[in-house]
């Protein structure tokens, strides 16, 4: 194992930006050098914890009704475009394929930007009676926009990795109930997996996803103060169903159009929050649940003569531990200690197991906890402790977390106020509703929901409510 060269430079976590760059390259996370702007080479860390965060995401999806699905990439030009304001909201952004070898294609043929209207052009044809509703589906795929603002590692990309998820309804109270159990699986990924605090943001009208009634977004806090929207639940009313004619014949024998959600997490988006979140000095710190490899046992061997008899034990350990499905592996190559430990801490492995002479001497295990660096010793016939030690550890990092995430929320009683306080975390303000005082407002921060309790304008003085707003990403 050469991998323990250090590739740069070490950067403080106070440097944010700095750090998350060094993170991303020294933690091999993603490579971001690939020749087209804005799409990004996975790399085998980042890729672990996203396919660990794909297959708890979608066995709570498939529990709830949600079958899977994989639908084409390519999207023709006449089916994006029959909802209006959903391809008016796309229009800038799409990627077209238009041509086959030397042949021009007698249709254009988009890259996906979001699939409402590929997977919807279906329902079309599976949906006949009430007892195919609800019909709900689910993919995780790559989508494509071009985007003209600045690009940003896993934040703001051309591709970008997600699952989606498509439901269709019988009538308006089945898709709310819908949105609500969505709310739940996502609060369980981003909560239970993710140990990460978030809001839930009705958005203001000009910022709903196109071709929404109305659109939830999950949004967390960065360290240094801004948003970052990390998913989103779309109640589609009957907009789209309208203008695809999806219809349903009910228990009357009466044909009725039928009621639409759509929502989706980004990957990349959560998996920067979680390495920007709980990532220190030293590098990631992961969440046990989430960690691609919970333990590393690193072998302490002073004298030669040590070696097999330490080995055996270190392999005694981790073949309890794979009995308890805990990610293990020994780190056995030639390295100092000093330099494992120092990698492995990069790289966010929740525990490390260091076993030496003493420890086998003694039938003991010392475990060192990544998160707090806490060292303490257990005995080889307690090695169960590990999953209290991570539940421990999953405990602390949520609270840590929320505590980092309290700490900034700020109440600004006045539009100076807003000023002070913009780009520093989540400022509740009071908002009347309208775009004028919107705009004015937006001068420092976006306007993240439109619900709160009563409380006056900031601009204009009338009644409004107390919204939330912030510097977003
Ligand atoms: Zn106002």
């Amino acid at each position: 194992m050469k991998h323990r060269e250090t590739k740069q430079k070490k950067v403080r976590k106070e440097n944010l930006s700095d750090w998350y760059h060094w993170i991303l390259e020294e933690a091999d996370i993603v490579d971001s050098r690939y020749s087209i702007k804005g799409m990004l080479v996975y790399k085998k860390w980042g890729l672990l914890i996203i396919r660990e965060m794909q297959r708890y995401l979608e066995s709570l999806l498939e529990e709830s009704g949600h079958e899977p699905t994989l639908f084409p990439v390519l999207i023709p030009e006449d089916i994006l475009g029959k909802e209006t304001q959903h391809i008016a909201g796309f229009e800038e952004q799409v990627f077209w394929v238009t041509h086959a070898g030397e042949n021009k294609l007698e249709r254009k043929l988009a890259l996906r930007p979001t699939s409402e209207t590929s997977i919807y052009e279906m329902f079309r044809l599976w949906i006949r009676s009430h007892t195919d509703l609800p019909l709900k589906v689910h993919q995780s795929c790559a989508v494509y926009r071009y985007e003209t603002k600045h690009t940003r590692p896993l934040i703001r990309g051309r591709e970008f990795l997600w699952n989606e998820g498509h439901a269709a309804h019988a009538d308006k109270e089945d898709a709310k109930k819908n949105i609500l159990e969505i709310q739940d699986i996502y609060g369980k990924l981003i909560r239970e997996l993710l140990c990460m605090p978030f809001l839930i943001d009705r958005r203001p009208d000009w910022d709903r996803f196109p071709g929404a009634d109305d659109t939830y977004a999950f949004d967390t806090i960065m360290p240094d103060g801004k948003t970052l929207q990390i998913a989103t639940v779309h109640d589609l009313g009957q907009n789209f169903s309208t203008v695809f004619d999806i219809t349903y014949e009910d228990s009357e024998g009466k044909h009725q159009h039928i009621y639409q959600t759509s929502y989706g997490p980004s990957f990349g988006r959560l998996l920067a929050a979680l390495i920007s979140i709980h990532g220190d000095d030293r590098g990631l710190v992961l969440p046990p649940k989430i960690a691609p490899l919970q333990v590393i046992i690193i072998p302490i061997i002073f004298k030669e003569s040590d070696t097999a008899e330490i080995m055996e034990y270190a392999k005694k350990i981790r073949k309890k531990l794979d009995s308890m499905d805990v990610r293990t592996e020994i780190d056995a190559g030639e390295e100092r200690p000093g330099a494992k430990f120092y990698y492995w801490e990069m790289k966010g492995v929740p525990l490390r197991l260091e076993v030496g002479p003493k420890d086998l001497k003694e039938k003991k295990i010392t475990v060192v906890r990544r998160d707090t660096g806490d060292k303490s010793t257990i005995a080889f016939d307690e090695v169960d402790d590990v999953c209290k030690i991570f539940e421990d550890m999953s405990k602390d990092l949520g609270e840590k977390a929320e505590k980092g995430f309290n700490g900034k929320m700020f109440e600004a009683p006045a539009l100076e106020d807003v000023g002070k306080y913009a780009g520093k975390g989540v400022i509740k303000i009071g908002w009347c509703g309208r775009k004028a005082c919107a705009e004015e407002i937006g001068g420092y921060v976006s306007i993240l929901n439109v619900d709160g309790d009563p409380l006056e304008c900031v601009v204009c003085g009338d009644k409004g409510q107390g919204v939330r707003a912030a510097k977003t990403y």
